[in-house]
């Protein structure tokens, strides 16, 4: 191969290349932060994969239930007053009937994976969104 390269093509050549490896870090960075942040979704998606509902009273967590599942529970007693009835459907939750005296909490919003809570202060219950990453304890949920 017969090249003829002048001077003042040389000087373009070198000046490309600088120009060229600062573009080469700058692509690596852009790789290196798309990955850190494609890693990061993907842990955070995995947080949030097993959402559960969690039942407290009191400041006690009475209960944990996966938002697969639909079902109806009665927190507290209809005989001796004071309770609530929680319905999950559709991985959406609400308390659809309470004998508190504001009943604030029936007309809560319903709540999903997506976080939230409904608070009951007559009653002293709290339904919120929690991570069920740890496995739902079978105890608790039946
Ligand atoms: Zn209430």
């Amino acid at each position: 191969m017969a090249r003829t390269d002048s001077a003042s093509e040389k000087a373009l050549g070198s000046r490309r290349k600088t120009f060229r490896r600062a573009d080469l870090w700058l692509l690596l960075l852009i790789a290196l932060s798309s990955v850190l942040l494609f890693v990061f979704f993907l842990w955070k998606d995995t947080r949030i994969r097993t959402p559960v509902l969690e039942i407290s009273q009191d400041g006690q967590v009475v209960g944990v239930y996966p938002l697969s599942e639909d079902r109806e529970l009665l927190i507290g007693s209809k005989e001796s007053g004071g309770y609530n009835v929680v319905r999950i459907e559709n991985g959406k939750i609400r308390i659809t009937e309470a004998d508190c005296p504001d009943r604030s909490c029936v007309r809560s919003i319903a709540i999903d994976r997506r976080g939230g809570s409904i608070i009951c202060l007559p009653h002293r219950l709290v339904l919120r969104i929690a991570d069920g990453a740890g496995g739902i304890p079978d105890a608790v949920a039946e």
